[in-house]
């Protein structure tokens, strides 16, 4: 999943359309969350890796 997929595909879930591109990833504007993550191109979910935990916060 590439930036732009991830902006789309949470566009489609969730209705958001403002992004911040960051040097992790992708935030989304309204949820504060970050969407996606460049390295590990895991979900906002996961907490097995030490970047994913610090870029999509605890
Ligand atoms: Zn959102
Ligand atoms: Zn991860």
């Amino acid at each position: 999943m590439n930036r732009s997929q991830a902006k789309a595909e949470h566009t489609q879930k969730t209705g958001h359309e403002q992004f911040t591109e960051t040097v992790y990833g992708v935030l989304c504007a309204a949820c504060h969350n970050y969407i996606l993550i460049d390295h590990t191109n895991c979900p906002p979910t996961c907490r097995e890796h030490e970047t994913c935990r610090q870029a999509y916060g605890s």
